[in-house]
């Protein structure tokens, strides 16, 4: 079994964590013992953190409804149908009929790019995260 340093992504507190790796599969975690933020400490959700890796339900690729049903796609067309549906919405109720939720799994950098489009494109300042949920 392989342990490859890497850093919790549940919440902001980044805690650092080992993932435990055997036969190229992330079978489990064990908390750092030197990381400056959790010093060998991990709460409940870190200590589960590696049981989304391979699970049978996790999105490996983007969904759109036809027919009422969610159906794999392409991302080209799941974009434009994201754009088409947050379009239609701001044009019938307004920018404030949107909000967004980001993720404590994006990088500081894609987050920001997020509250960009936020409120520079959709024009709302309905954006938060999921760390503070
Ligand atoms: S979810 Fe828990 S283990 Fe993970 S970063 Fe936050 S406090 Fe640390």
């Amino acid at each position: 079994m392989r342990q490859v340093m890497s850093v919790c992504c549940y919440c902001g507190c980044g805690c650092g964590l080992y993932l435990l790796v055997e036969d190229e599969r992330v079978v489990g975690v064990a908390p750092s013992r030197n990381h400056p933020v959790s010093r060998n400490n991990l709460c409940v959700k870190g200590w589960h953190v590696h049981e989304f890796v391979h699970h049978p339900d996790r999105l490996s690729k983007p969904l759109v409804r036809r027919g009422g049903e969610l159906r794999p796609a392409s991302w080209d067309e799941a974009l434009d149908r994201a754009a088409e549906g947050l379009a239609q919405v701001k044009e019938r109720y307004g920018p404030d009929a949107i909000g967004v939720l980001s993720s404590a799994k994006c990088t500081n950098e894609e987050n920001f790019l997020l509250q960009k489009f936020t409120r520079a494109v959709l024009g709302t300042n309905n954006i938060d995260h999921c760390a503070r949920l």
